[in-house]
């Protein structure tokens, strides 16, 4: 793999006390083209704009696919990542579903090695915090026509990261748009998902809310997620969430969340909520906590919950009493290698983890 090195680091222009999400990248990226049918040698460069043809069918019907992943340190400066193969298969299945080339194991691993060892500095060493890691393909070529490109590019960039969405959240159960159907592409992380999401976003935004909860396309009558996150709900003594389908993304927190749920022996249900029980439970004082998950967000809970215009307010618990600020400290104590990991999620970069 060709490294070129940045010739003076930009990190001493960043205040890592004050990072927001996005704000600032590290000094290299991973760059890698498939034409003729392969993927070529990646190469390690310098941050900085890439040039792509006009035609290119990201522009024009959207072929492109993403990743989000994260690096932690503990204490003694150790890097690891969490969970990277997971990443590495469902960008792979991803990729199967909007007809691009798949990545090789070797280059995804070995390219995420040497990038991150390359902008370790880049990942500030406080407790939740981490360097958030976005691998990525593109499709390059085109001819105007609505088929699937001929030529892609696979890029990594990484951004310093603390966990954003801090503050309890206020969401809508949406009514009239959807983010994913049946047959769709709402279990893959396709960059469409995501523009479609941001105009009822907004719209719920305006309304006083942060973030939509989505409900299933046919009948908007079965809670599937939030924003982009997994969705939780404590209802009684059981834990509750979507089960993991065409329609929702399979999130690495959500599977690690219902592992240390698991784990605590609390009750877990992977089945369809629907609205109508919710509210019962509602009524009934019997939900206890919402939480959406995701890799950048960890675990956020929610505060309040609107349907038709009225809202439903979750009750107020201290946060060292929740079960999602248990989970969520559990699942940091293991990124940040502050506890044993029985599991053997934490991969250590230079170790031999990473296979
Ligand atoms: C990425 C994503 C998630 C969270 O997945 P993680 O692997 O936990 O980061 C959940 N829902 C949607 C729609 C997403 O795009």
């Amino acid at each position: 793999m060709r490294i070129e090195k940045i010739s003076k680091s930009r990190i001493n222009k960043i205040d890592f006390n004050d990072i927001s999400f996005g704000n600032h990248y590290s000094d290299h990226m991973l760059y890698c083209k498939f034409k003729n049918g392969k993927w070529e040698n990646p190469i390690i460069k310098p941050f900085g704009k890439i040039t792509v043809s006009p035609i290119s069918l990201v522009f024009h019907y959207g072929q492109a696919i993403f990743e989000g992943m994260k690096a932690y340190k503990d204490k003694l400066e150790n890097v690891f990542l969490f969970r990277p193969m997971e990443n590495f298969n469902r960008m792979n299945s991803s990729a199967k579903r909007l007809k691009m080339p798949l990545i090789s194991k070797s280059i995804f691993r070995d390219g995420l090695k040497k990038l991150i060892n390359l902008d370790k500095k880049w990942i500030p060493n406080n407790y939740g915090q981490s360097l958030y890691i976005r691998p990525f393909i593109i499709a390059s070529d085109g001819k105007l026509s609505a088929n699937p490109s001929k030529k892609y590019i696979f890029m990594i960039i990484c951004t310093p990261a603390k966990n954003y969405y801090s503050t309890p959240l206020k969401v809508k159960i949406e009514q009239k748009y959807s983010r994913s159907a049946e047959g769709g592409i709402g279990f893959t992380k396709a960059a469409g998902n995501y523009a479609s999401s941001f105009y009822p976003t907004n719209i719920a935004q305006k309304e006083g809310y942060d973030q939509i909860l989505w409900t299933d396309s046919s009948t908007h009558s079965f809670i599937e997620e939030s924003g982009t996150m997994n969705v939780f709900f404590y209802i009684k003594d059981c834990l509750i969430t979507a089960p993991a389908n065409e329609k929702i993304l399979s999130g690495i927190t959500r599977k690690s969340i219902i592992t240390l749920a698991k784990e605590k022996g609390l009750k877990v249900k992977e089945c369809n909520l629907s609205v109508s029980e919710l509210l019962y439970s509602f009524r009934k004082n019997l939900v206890k906590e919402v939480f959406g998950c995701g890799t950048a967000v960890v675990v956020n809970h929610f505060k309040q919950i609107g349907y038709k215009g009225k809202n439903y307010f979750l009750p107020k618990i201290s946060y060292d009493k929740r079960i999602s600020f248990f989970l969520k400290k559990r699942l940091l104590d293991i990124q940040h290698n502050v506890v044993d990991d029985p599991f053997g999620w934490r991969k250590k970069i230079n170790g031999n983890g990473l296979t």
